[in-house]
């Protein structure tokens, strides 16, 4: 029986993200579901251990309800310290019928059935399958000072992938090794060479297979995504635009809060957040432009959660979901129909607000307002509606942004 452990726990520190890189979504779906269903496409395993973040097993776990098959089982553990203690944990979770296992990095959403089952037959055959490459750089080995020491040949370098496939009972005894001696690694090949002196056998990666890390990661594995899915070789796009409506009912008892201003008004906005229109239509821009979907996917009125909500923080987590997918805010431009009342006056202190949440520069961000002259809903005063635009540019995903505070004139 194979079995393969899924490491999921790595920090997104080289992506300067704010979360778990293997959430991180490639082409609208997060890299640990990629590379999950890429390990089921393979039909290799009877089950899967994919190991979470610590913290992070509940979202792991409904991420992988959303992949589940009938004939595998997929659990879900937490993660340790480090990789080496992540793979331990997942490792305990091996039914004892399970004889080889294949490691993999959820970083790699890019595996092909093809090397996962080189790696399982080589493992089957010789205790071990490591999936490598050979390099195309010339690697310099340098001192403490960045000056070259030497120069190995480069024929004999390999740099090495996921999956790692190992009888099970051999890289068991490995982690045993390491955790007795304190050695400590960064992939399992090391552990097993550190074991037994026995060869670790390497099978052909593919250089396709790579380990999405940077910003620049994430271009090349959409761009790959999307030569294997549609067969087209597009390039990654500089800019995104997005686009944004929406529309609330005015009624009596509720607060008016337009881009996070409390405007002094008869009647509110009737929703199941603090229903700020504009703060809505904006959301939906910018989720658009990074292909997201909808204000409705992400923060349901069914969920109890966003009850009262203040919009302002549905629209700071829409900014760190297009962050994530590699694009930050460059401007925003803002129209809020209503006849009444008047809101020139707040009008600065709404593009503040929202300048704030989406970390732009002030000048990028424009609010307006219009009346429709006493014609339809807004001019009827049943309603309020918003339209935006948005314009994301690629890169900036590490830039910091302020919490939203709701101001009150
Ligand atoms: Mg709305």
């Amino acid at each position: 029986m194979n079995w393969a452990v899924l490491v999921a726990g790595g920090r997104g520190t080289r992506m300067a993200l704010p979360e778990n890189k293997a959430f991180v979504p490639l082409r609208g779906e997060p890299m640990l579901a990629l590379s999950l269903r890429a390990l089921l496409d393979s039909g290799a395993f009877s089950g899967v251990t994919v190991v979470a973040a610590p913290g992070e097993c509940p979202r792991a776990e409904a991420l992988i309800a959303g992949c589940s098959r009938a004939d595998v089982r997929i659990l879900a553990v937490e993660g340790g310290a480090d990789r080496q203690a992540s793979v331990w944990n997942g490792l305990c979770t091996l039914p004892p019928e399970a004889e080889v296992v294949a490691v993999h990095d959820a970083a790699r959403p890019l595996v092909t059935t093809a090397i996962i089952e080189a790696c399982l037959a080589s493992a089957r055959e010789f205790g071990s399958g490591v999936a490598a490459v050979p390099l195309k750089d010339t690697v310099k080995q340098v001192d403490a000072g960045g000056a070259v020491l030497r120069t190995p040949p480069r024929a004999g370098l390999r740099a090495v992938q996921t999956p790692q496939a190992f009888r099970v009972r051999l890289l068991r005894e490995a982690h045993e090794a390491a955790l007795r001696t304190g050695l400590r690694a960064t992939d399992d090949a090391a552990l097993v060479e550190a074991l037994c002196g026995a060869p670790v056998r390497l099978v052909e990666g593919d250089s396709e297979n790579i380990k999405v890390t940077t910003p620049e990661d994430v271009d090349v594995a959409e761009a790959l995504l999307t030569r294997r899915n549609t067969g087209a070789s597009i390039p990654v796009q500089p800019f995104r635009i997005g686009q944004g409506y929406d529309v609330h009912r005015l009624v009596e008892g509720r607060a008016l809060i337009l881009c996070g201003v409390r405007v002094p008004h008869g009647r509110g906005l009737l929703g199941h957040s603090d229903a700020d229109v504009a703060a809505h239509a904006l959301c939906d821009a910018v989720l658009g432009a990074a292909g997201l979907g909808d204000i409705g996917r992400h923060f349901p009125d069914t969920d109890p959660a966003y009850a009262g909500a203040d919009s302002l923080l549905l629209l700071a987590e829409a900014v760190r979901k297009a962050a994530a997918a590699g694009y930050a805010v460059s401007n925003a431009d803002i129209t809020i129909v209503a006849q009444q009342p008047k809101l020139q006056a707040y009008i600065p202190q709404m593009a503040d607000n929202l300048a704030r949440v989406l970390g732009a520069a002030r000048p990028s961000v424009n609010v307006k307002a219009t009346t429709t002259e006493g014609l339809g809903f807004e001019g009827c005063e049943m309603g309020i509606s918003a339209q935006a635009v948005a314009l994301l540019v690629r890169g900036s995903c590490g830039r910091t942004m302020c919490a939203p505070t709701r101001t009150t004139p």
